[in-house]
């Protein structure tokens, strides 16, 4: 009996072993699990009946060496070929297929679909990057969830442990969902109410909550929170260290990907799950990436063979680092320089994606703020004050602007009450409304 919990739990085990593998037993794992993806891609998903013919080999070998031959798969086919993209049938064992939405940064709303191994290998990969930072799964984690209605404040949603199945400290822990309807002011009640240790949501609205705690006058104490979903800037974490005394755990992922890194608690950088995926970062002309050189993200997820993303562009821009001194194999990521609407263009054909750097916000004396491209030239610095008190360094911050994007660039500022988030509930920082228009 309980069968599904079995798997979890070895793959789970095997993650903490793994971890350690070699680069080449790790290489062999990878090229096992991607020939079993593609032969099952090819013969039961029309959307690549004909892309993979590039590895496959007279005899149905794989010729890893043309790799890079495989088409990348874009976000718009989600959404243009959406039904040649699912699995006629999904391998035994591979389990219940569902299906979520999301509207994404760039407002084109996507689904996708899964199955139970996915959820699998999210959950083992989430435990692992929990191990590594030594939280404890015996207390009580509240996590702001959907607009389920099962769990509007004041009592949330209570669910079981949110550890490891079999893990004996794991058996006392709560676990909470919070429906995004609750407000600032509630939430921060329930979270004191139910003694949460830790607390998962957006790093804007973290940020956004750290400053209605302070403004309020309520002290709720938090070990950590894990976010997902926009990169935690140094700002945010700031805010809230200060607000709640937590740690910030960043948990790089999307829906499309599900687990892709996480931080390592000895190196700088973020370790990619590379026995659940396969992560490369490319150049404009499609050729991998040296460690430091920021490039595309590409993403091959193993088990997703309801809806198989085989080379799909994640949309992010980041750079491998080179291997980490923690004594884990994993790669790593040395960071996540911006999300797909960051990149900004010059007339003369560059561009670039890059965040605009915490001493400009400094300058700027601002808590909030948002980036865009509005013209060939022109850009506008959207911003929040964060102490109506202090002047903001305008010229200041245009000049480290044209330092970090193009000398030449003309920048505006213009001060406003908040930044709207999108209808998912984003915040985006980067935005390119002049080529995206
Ligand atoms: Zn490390």
């Amino acid at each position: 009996m309980n069968q599904p919990r079995d798997l979890q739990r070895e793959f789970y085990e095997m993650l903490m072993e793994s971890q350690h593998w070699l680069p080449e037993t790790m290489l062999e794992y990878q090229r096992s699990q991607l020939a079993q993806l593609l032969r099952h891609a090819r013969a039961n998903v029309p959307f690549y009946e004909r892309r993979l013919d590039p590895v496959f080999t007279a005899s149905g070998d794989i010729d890893w060496d043309r790799w890079h031959e495989i088409p990348i798969v874009k976000r718009s086919d989600l959404f243009e070929r959406r039904h040649e993209m699912l699995a006629k049938r999904v391998p035994k064992g591979h389990g219940d297929v569902s299906t979520i939405s999301s509207s994404g940064s760039t407002g084109l709303p996507i689904q996708v679909t899964s199955n139970r191994l996915t959820t699998i290998a999210a959950n083992a990969n989430r435990w692992r990057a929990h191990r590594w930072h030594g939280l404890d799964w015996s207390r009580t984690y509240t996590a702001r969830d959907r607009l389920n209605p099962e769990a509007d404040w004041p009592h949330g949603q209570q669910l079981g442990p949110w550890g490891p199945p079999g893990d004996a400290e794991a058996v006392a822990g709560r676990w909470f969902l919070l429906s995004r309807r609750a407000t600032a002011e509630q939430t921060l009640e329930f979270l004191g109410r139910t003694g949460s240790s830790y607390f998962s949501s957006g790093p804007k609205t973290l940020h956004a909550m750290g400053l209605e705690a302070e403004r309020l006058g309520v002290a709720v104490k938090l070990d950590w929170v894990m976010t997902q979903g926009e990169p935690a800037e140094e700002e945010d974490r700031r805010v809230i260290k200060r607000a709640f005394g937590a740690n910030t755990l960043e948990h790089y992922g999307s829906k499309e990907g599900g687990q892709i890194a996480a931080p390592c608690p000895d190196g700088g950088g973020m370790h990619i799950n590379a026995e659940s995926i396969l992560v490369e970062i490319i150049d404009a002309q499609g050729r991998p990436c040296p460690p430091g050189q920021p490039g595309r993200v590409i993403i091959t997820p193993f088990v997703s063979t309801a809806q198989p993303l085989i080379r799909y562009d994640q949309g992010d821009i980041a750079r491998l680092g080179v291997a980490c001194r923690c004594g884990r194999c994993l790669p790593v990521l040395e960071a996540i320089e911006g999300r797909a609407m960051a990149m900004f263009t010059h007339p003369d054909g560059r561009t670039v994606a890059r965040l605009l750097t915490d001493d400009a916000r400094a300058a700027l004396n601002c808590s909030f703020w948002q980036i865009a491209q509005v013209g060939p030239l022109d850009f506008e610095v959207r911003y929040v004050l964060r102490d109506q008190a202090r002047a903001a360094d305008e010229p200041a911050a245009a000049s480290i602007f044209r330092s970090i994007y193009f000398s030449d660039a003309r920048v505006r500022f213009v001060v406003r009450d908040s930044i709207p988030l999108t209808p998912a509930g984003k915040h985006i920082e980067y935005v390119n409304e002049w080529t995206t228009r």
